[in-house]
């Protein structure tokens, strides 16, 4: 039922538009084009709830971009041209949605909540259960929760780099708060930890359907506090994440500097841990990079485990490309193009997915509708330029450079200061820069433990000599050569 008693009669159909036009008039100045045209062109205007104004767009991906990065921006300029403070909600358009039917959810009272499609990536599942629910309205594959049903444990491949990250998210679905808790998981992008952590969330909520689950991105949290405190809704805010048995925090890392959300979230995480309800969390780089956050949320706590997600090997990546391709329709993938894509496609498993699906967008666009080696070629080559795109480790780099100086691993990763140990030193940490994707604070501590500032004057000190000394610049060259044949 769409919340026609809730949109106050000042505001009709024709006023709506009007308040949404002038907004992207502002707003338009403010952004570059291509980010204008992309995502705000085919937002459209829904009606009001409350003091927010409900957004559709096409799609779950169009969602959440502008929700995580313009939700601020909106309802700023919003307030600014009602004159008087106003947030905005985003939902998924439904193919034949017309101005009515919409029935986003109100986020602030729980109970209110239970009777309408979440368009918020959380959940309050045991709730939500109970209802019998609506047809499906996002694009994405999602299950009434709000959890992404492609995000289970039956469809995570589990390999030698993702082990124990598994073997812990299956051990906290399996007992909750009981095991580890806080659990916290990281590595780098397209790894795996929404899938693990949203696997946890839809195994808990099958196996212990009493539990209130819900899942949060750490970004999103952040907007959410901004607003409450915007407009007075700190009670709601305390009792989204608070009336929980398991919350699920993704990348964390959004919360490094955000003094207040940080604040709060720390009270929050506290009041659950003391009555013993599970928390996960993630971040895209290990505790010791998360500033006050280390301290505050992980490190302080017994029973706490922190587990890794590393690029899958060869194997695994060809696993998780068979996985998929029996779970997808679409024309057969013979085992060699298989094991190119996933030679080709080796940072991530998002980049894997991207390959797989543009080899066979390819394929379905020839007249033969057949997949081989040799289209294969001429789709990866485009996305992987380079021949090799292995994953270059920061050891290769520092095993080669010893070698190359011939200097022990002890004086490289050292604090000794002669010159004939600290040019090494920086040429390493130089190389660890532009071969591996890692930060400055990482890469520091990959060198015994430095400050990042120590790492960025040693790469702009030797970005500097290549441009001044061609010994320097051979240096770099031979030791790039070596580097990569070794990865
Ligand atoms: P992250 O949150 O670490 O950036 P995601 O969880 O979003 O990464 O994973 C990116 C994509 O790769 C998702 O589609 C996910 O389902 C898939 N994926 C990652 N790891 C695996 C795995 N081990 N098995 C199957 N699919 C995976
Ligand atoms: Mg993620």
């Amino acid at each position: 039922m769409p919340h026609t008693e809730d949109i106050p009669a000042a505001l009709d159909e024709t006023g709506v538009t009007e308040l949404w036009s002038r907004t992207l008039d502002i707003v338009k100045g403010q952004l570059n084009e291509l980010v204008f045209n992309t995502w705000f062109r085919v937002a459209e205007p829904l009606g009001l709830i409350g003091s927010d104004l409900i957004v559709s767009v096409p799609n779950a991906w169009g969602r959440d971009w502008l929700r995580t990065r313009y939700t601020s921006l909106l309802s700023a300029t919003l307030s600014e041209v009602s004159g008087e403070p106003m947030g905005v909600r985003f939902v998924v358009r439904t193919p034949d949605e017309g101005a009515e039917g919409f029935e986003p959810i109100v986020d602030e009272p729980v109970e209110a909540a239970v009777a309408t499609v979440d368009p918020e990536p959380t959940v309050a599942i045991s709730e939500r259960r109970a209802i019998a629910r609506e047809p499906e309205r996002a694009q994405e594959p999602q299950d009434p929760t709000g959890l992404n049903s492609r995000y289970t444990f039956d469809k995570f491949v589990c390999g030698e780099s993702n082990q124990l990250a598994y073997a812990c998210a299956m051990a906290v679905a399996e007992t909750p708060a009981f095991k580890y808790n806080p659990l916290f998981i990281y590595g780098g992008s397209g790894l795996g930890k929404t899938h693990l952590l949203q696997a946890i969330g839809h195994y808990i909520s099958t196996y212990y359907p009493h539990q209130h689950v819900r899942y949060i991105d750490a970004h999103h949290m952040v907007d959410d506090f901004t607003d409450s405190i915007r407009n007075k809704g700190m009670d709601g805010f305390r009792r989204r994440y608070r009336e929980n048995d398991v919350l699920l925090v993704d990348d964390i890392q959004a919360l490094i500097a955000k003094k207040e959300t940080q604040e709060e979230f720390f009270r929050t995480f506290k009041y659950l841990h003391d009555g013993h309800k599970q928390i996960v969390l993630t971040s895209d780089r290990p505790p010791y990079e998360l500033e006050t956050l280390h301290e505050r949320l992980i490190s302080r706590f017994n029973h706490g485990m922190i587990a890794d997600i590393n690029p899958p090997e060869l194997e695994t990546r060809v696993a998780i490309l068979k996985r998929k391709i029996e779970a997808q329709q679409g024309l057969p993938v013979p085992a060699e193009v298989l094991t190119l894509i996933a030679e080709r496609a080796s940072g991530n498993v998002r980049e894997l997915e991207g390959a797989l699906l543009r080899v066979r967008a390819f394929a379905a666009l020839t007249p033969e509708k057949r997949i081989t080696i040799e289209g294969a070629r001429d789709v990866l080559k485009g996305m992987f330029p380079e021949r090799s795109v292995r994953q270059i480790s920061i050891q290769t780099i520092q095993n080669e450079v010893c070698r190359y100086f011939s200097l022990s691993k002890d004086d490289l990763l050292g604090n000794k200061r002669s010159q004939n140990i600290v040019f090494p030193r920086q040429v390493a940490m130089y190389l660890a820069r532009e071969l591996t994707d890692m930060s400055l604070p990482r890469i520091g501590a990959e060198f015994g433990g430095k400050d990042h500032t120590t790492v960025m004057h040693a790469t702009s000190k030797i970005s500097k000599l290549i441009g001044e000394r061609k010994a320097v610049l051979d240096d770099i060259q031979v030791l790039t050569t070596a580097i990569r044949q070794k990865s």
